[in-house]
């Protein structure tokens, strides 16, 4: 598998990384992931321009440009032949000894990405998935890309031993976004998911879903709402780039509506479907 650090695309065997790199140390650092289909990047500029954002906001300026981003995730298309798969890049503050403020003299961010082939979750979006209610203890600017990322792994373990495929983080008694996605519930034919604050990241898919409602005329209301109101939906579902639309039916073992992927669900399933790259390999 080939890999690009510093600048170089290189085999994995021969990465050189530092034990004092303060993604380590301290997780200090922005990440993004870009879906692949057919070969074909998938909204990768709205990734990367989300990507110099997460940078700008933890005070780190990354050395390329969105467009270099861009080429550089090429490339790892293209050196690791993907057909179906993602991107994976990461931007670390660098190595330098363990202190907690910024290096100084600053040290160059250590950039660091690979293309992984990965399959669409056909299964789970044709049949749903179960989610269950987590407390949200994470920090208050949940809309970086940080890869400090305790909280949501901790979280999605505690799904995981209970038998279901994401967490949704409940704050304050509201419901937040998946660890590691949106969630939106549909009721009498709107669409509701939180409104995109310092208290969820404002997903790339989320915008995309957003956008394809208001095109099919599907009103939708981004407005917090509370557990007890989403078990109430006729229909649930989260967004990430990796699993695109896919149905929740069932929340802490209550069946949601019919306990089957929803009309409008699928509806929104099919339209995001249409829109993305479906290029003919040559
Ligand atoms: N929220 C969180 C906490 C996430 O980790 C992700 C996945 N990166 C999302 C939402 C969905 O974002 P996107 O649609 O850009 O993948």
């Amino acid at each position: 598998m080939i890999y690009f650090i510093d600048g170089k695309f290189t085999d994995k065997d021969q990465l050189n990384i530092s034990v004092d790199d303060r993604g380590y140390y301290f997780g200090d650092g922005v990440y993004e992931v870009v879906k692949v289909y057919n070969g074909e990047l998938y909204t990768a500029e709205e990734h990367f321009e989300r990507l110099l954002q997460s940078a700008a906001k933890i005070k780190m300026t990354i050395p390329y440009s969105q467009q270099q981003l861009i080429e550089i995730a090429k490339e790892l298309v293209e050196r690791n032949k993907i057909d179906t798969g993602h991107i994976y890049l990461q931007v670390t503050r660098g190595a330098s000894l363990r202190i907690h403020q910024f290096p100084d003299p600053s040290v160059l961010p250590v950039v660091t990405a690979y293309a992984i082939p990965n399959e669409r979750p056909l299964k789970n979006m044709a049949e749903g998935v179960s989610a269950k209610f987590v407390e949200d203890v994470r920090w208050l600017r949940c809309d970086i890309k940080s890869l400090n990322l305790l909280a949501n792994v901790l979280a999605k373990q505690e799904a995981f031993e209970d038998g279901c495929a994401e967490a949704i983080f409940v704050r304050d008694g509201f419901v937040m976004e998946g660890s590691s996605s949106n969630m939106f519930g549909v009721k009498d034919g709107v669409v509701y998911t939180h409104p995109a604050t310092n208290l969820i990241l404002n997903g790339i898919t989320r915008q995309v879903i957003l956008k394809l409602c208001s095109e099919i005329g599907i009103q939708v209301k981004e407005t917090a709402f509370t557990p007890e109101d989403a078990l109430k939906m006729d229909e649930f579902f989260m967004t990430s780039t990796t699993a695109e639309v896919t149905p929740v039916i069932l929340i802490d073992g209550n069946q949601i509506g019919s306990g089957q992927p929803g009309e409008i669900t699928k509806k929104l399933q099919e339209a995001f479907s249409r829109q993305m790259p479906v290029f003919e390999k040559q």
